[in-house]
C-alpha cells in the first residue's frame, strides 16, 4: 500500500508538470468515436480562513483558497456536463457569499452559463448530466439542465431528493428541477456511453452515495475526476479526510478505490478543489483531447 501510495504521488507530480502522459495508451481506435474533447470550466473560487476543517488538525488556523471546477465533456453520443459549480448568482455579489457559519467564501468571477455561451452550448444542448455529489459548491447551476439525464447514485439520491436534505447539507433550491428530468439512479459503477470512454465510479465516504469519473482522452490519456473525495494534494498524499465527512470509513476505503484505479489506468488525478493544480490546467475555450 505504502508503495501504491508513492507510486501514485510520483504521477500525480509528473502529470502536473507535463500534461503529456506518456504511459496512456488510446483506447478508441476510430476517429470520431468516443470522447472528442473534454473543457475544464472555472466554477467558482472559494476562500477559507482555516483549512483545518478540511485536513483536522493539520494547518490550523491557515487560509486556503479553493478552485470549484466544472468538466464539459463532448462524446460522440452527447455532450455531458460533469459539476455545475457554484451558482451564477454570486457573480453579481462583489464580496461573494459567505457560508457555513463563516467557514467558506464562494465568489464566481465569471458565469458558467457565460462559458457555455462561449463554447456555443446552451443549457438545453446538454444530453448526460452528474455531479459527483449534492453539496451546493458541485449543483449551484443544476436547475439549467433539466433536459439532460441526471446520473446519480441511489444513496445520493434518496438523500438530496428525500425529506432529510437539508439535514445533510443540501439545499433543493438548487437542483429542484430536475426532479422530473430522466434519471438513470446507480447503485455503483457505470459506463455512461456503454464503450469505456466516461466511467462513474461510486466513492461515496464524502457524502453518501458520491461518485468520480473517468474520462478517457487519446492524446491526453485518462484523468479521474475526484469531486470532493479529496480536496487538494495533501490531503491525497496523506489520506487526510474532512471531519464534516458523512463516513470517515467510506473516505478512506474511497481513496484506496481511486488509487487502485490510478494504478490500473495509468491516469492523472485531477483534484477538483486543488488551485495550485487547476491552476497549471488550461481552461476553456481551450480544450483537451
Ligand atoms: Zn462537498
Amino acid at each position: 500500500m505504502a508503495r501504491n501510495r508513492h507510486q501514485t504521488a510520483i504521477r500525480f507530480c509528473a502529470a502536473v508538470l507535463s500534461m503529456a502522459w506518456l504511459g496512456a495508451a488510446p483506447v478508441q481506435a476510430d476517429d470520431g468515436q468516443g470522447v472528442q474533447r473534454l473543457y475544464l470550466l472555472n466554477c467558482g473560487e472559494n476562500d477559507t480562513k482555516d483549512v483545518s476543517a478540511w485536513s483536522p488538525g493539520v494547518d490550523v488556523g491557515q487560509p486556503r483558497t479553493f478552485s470549484d471546477s466544472c468538466y464539459l465533456i463532448r462524446h460522440a453520443k452527447g455532450l455531458l456536463l460533469w459539476e455545475a459549480g457554484v451558482s451564477d448568482a454570486i457573480a453579481a455579489m462583489p464580496d461573494g457569499l459567505t457560508v457555513g457559519n463563516g467557514m467558506l467564501t464562494l465568489h464566481v468571477r465569471k458565469t458558467l452559463r457565460s462559458q457555455l455561451q462561449e463554447l456555443g452550448v446552451s443549457p438545453a444542448d446538454i444530453t448526460h448530466l452528474g455531479f459527483s455529489h449534492f453539496h451546493g459548491d458541485h449543483v449551484g447551476n443544476a436547475n439549467l439542465f433539466t433536459s439532460a439525464k441526471l446520473y446519480i447514485q441511489k444513496a445520493e439520491y434518496d438523500t438530496a431528493f428525500g425529506p432529510d436534505a437539508a439535514k445533510s447539507g443540501f439545499n433543493p433550491a438548487f437542483y429542484n428541477r430536475l426532479r422530473d428530468s430522466p434519471v438513470e439512479v446507480l447503485e455503483g459503477d457505470h459506463d455512461i456511453f456503454g464503450d469505456g470512454s466516461v466511467i462513474i465510479y461510486s466513492t461515496p465516504g464524502h457524502t453518501a452515495g458520491h461518485q468520480s469519473l473517468l474520462v478517457r482522452l487519446r492524446k491526453t490519456g485518462p484523468v479521474l475526476l475526484s469531486g470532493d473525495a479529496v480536496h487538494f494534494r495533501e490531503n491525497w498524499e496523506n489520506r487526510r479526510v474532512p471531519a464534516r465527512n458523512f463516513s470517515q470509513e467510506q473516505s478512506l476505503a474511497s481513496m484506496d478505490k481511486l488509487a487502485a484505479i490510478l494504478e490500473r489506468e495509468h491516469a492523472t488525478l485531477w483534484i477538483n478543489h486543488d488551485k495550485p493544480q487547476t491552476d497549471t490546467l488550461r481552461h476553456a475555450p481551450e480544450y483537451f483531447e
